[in-house]
């Protein structure tokens, strides 16, 4: 290839911007990183919130869209501040129940917009309690949502993208090409549905006594390459004056996309789990292939620098427990000397199997005697009872038949 294309030259300004220039050279490495990747997720962008009739989708947008949109059609800004309220607070998805809002505007707002939900497929309840919902959007796209009780409160996994790009060997999502990313409403729509199945509206008082009290960015997909609607929809979820859920009882899973997790640290502020599964980087490599781009002691090293994580919030490690792959008491040394100076805990994972996988489940001596190491050495390491397995909403189990599209 010529060296000399004829194309005028890039100029420093242009290629790094002011900004960007006084950045330290890691931030600067992960700033134009950060770019790379967002321009790739843009590929694969949801269709727009608008439906056929031209009406738009009023969840998802952001207090400053509703307040545009209403001057748009001529209406004071102000109505964004009660739109929010009926759809957040009280969860109403017709505008006729909003009766602080005259007939007529309700009429007028109806014709142009709707307050819509993923379609439901099918709702599936397992002998533990565990709900699994399929749900599907307008361009009939499908992911799954997962609720999981504990006592008087419960944690719903959500999804963020319908496949995944990535290729744990271990994850049954991970043999779905990546089709899309969900949008905004599309995330925040999964906890309003979950809502409306258990009645949670309106927004109960305080945080404590929720039945969905919690959410789990773990479902499928990676978030962290859906970062800015995962960003926005985490934004509305926990507004004060909607669905107030704070950012203490959010847990975002990445398998290691480093250059996002700084963002979502100073953005989100949420709780920070990181699918860490091996030891060293030969096996990583392998069954976290993401590993081969961001490997093991420069994950660490983000997770050292995760903003917030601290004794009382520390970061969340799942380890999942492949029998005779990663379950030795070796590596359960070998972890304890990684995580030496970070605020952290382990979830052990026993491996959930799914149709056709490779691994099987690690035995349960092997995950007590791994747990035991970690206890000794002052980490807490909860192992993960297997919930909702009989209907295949347990960790790693959640795919849906979909495929992608063809591309043009
Ligand atoms: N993509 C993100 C979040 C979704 S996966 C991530 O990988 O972190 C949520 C968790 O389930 C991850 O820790 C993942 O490694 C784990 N997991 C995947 N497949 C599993 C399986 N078959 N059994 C148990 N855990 C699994
Ligand atoms: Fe994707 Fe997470 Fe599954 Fe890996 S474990 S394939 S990152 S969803």
């Amino acid at each position: 290839m010529p060296i000399d294309s004829g194309a005028a030259p890039i100029t420093p300004h242009k290629a790094f911007p002011q900004a960007i220039r006084h950045m330290a050279p890691e931030a600067l490495l992960n700033a134009e990183e950060r770019e790379r990747i967002r321009a790739k997720s843009a590929l694969f962008d949801p269709p727009a919130a608008r439906l056929e009739d031209g009406r738009r989708e009023l969840v998802g947008m952001r207090r400053e869209e509703i307040a545009a949109e209403m001057l748009a059609i001529g209406e004071k800004p102000f109505r964004a501040k009660q739109l929010w309220h009926w759809i957040y607070h009280q969860g109403v998805t017709d505008f006729a129940a909003m009766n602080t809002i005259a007939n007529p505007l309700q009429a007028k707002l109806a014709e142009q917009f709707v307050i819509g939900r993923p379609g439901v497929t099918t709702e599936q309840t397992s002998s533990d309690g565990t709900r699994k919902w399929l749900f599907n959007f307008r361009d009939q796209q499908q992911v799954e949502t997962v609720y999981i009780p504990d006592h008087d409160r419960g944690a719903l996994c959500i999804s963020t993208q319908v496949g995944c790009t990535l290729s744990c060997t271990f994850c049954h999502t991970g043999t779905q090409k990546l089709v899309r990313n969900l949008s905004v409403a599309e995330i925040v729509g999964q906890f309003m549905a979950a809502r409306d199945s258990y009645g949670e509206w309106p927004t109960p008082k305080g945080e404590e006594g929720r039945r969905l009290s919690n959410i789990v960015v773990m479902g499928m997909g990676e978030p962290l390459y859906n970062y800015e609607n995962i960003a926005a929809a985490l934004t509305i979820i926990m507004d004060h004056e909607g669905i107030a859920l704070s950012r203490r009882r959010i847990t975002l899973s990445t398998s290691g996309v480093v250059p996002m997790m700084d963002l979502c640290g100073q953005e989100l502020g949420v709780n920070l789990a990181v699918s860490l599964h091996a030891t060293n980087d030969a096996l990583r490599n392998e069954i976290v292939p993401l590993n081969r781009k961001y490997p093991i002691a420069e994950l660490l090293a983000a997770c050292r620098r995760y903003p917030g994580a601290s004794n009382a919030r520390r970061i969340t490690f799942e380890y999942v427990m492949l029998r005779g792959v990663n379950d030795s008491i070796a590596e359960a040394h070998e972890l304890v000397r990684l995580l030496a100076d970070i605020p952290a805990k382990v979830n052990l994972i026993p491996f959930n199997p799914w149709p056709g996988s490779p691994y099987k489940t690690s035995t349960p001596e092997a995950v007590r005697a791994f747990a035991e190491v970690l206890n000794d050495a002052g980490y807490s390491s909860p192992i993960r009872r297997p919930r909702g397995r009989d209907i295949l909403a347990a960790c790693g189990q959640l795919k849906t038949a979909t495929e992608r599209a063809k591309r043009a």
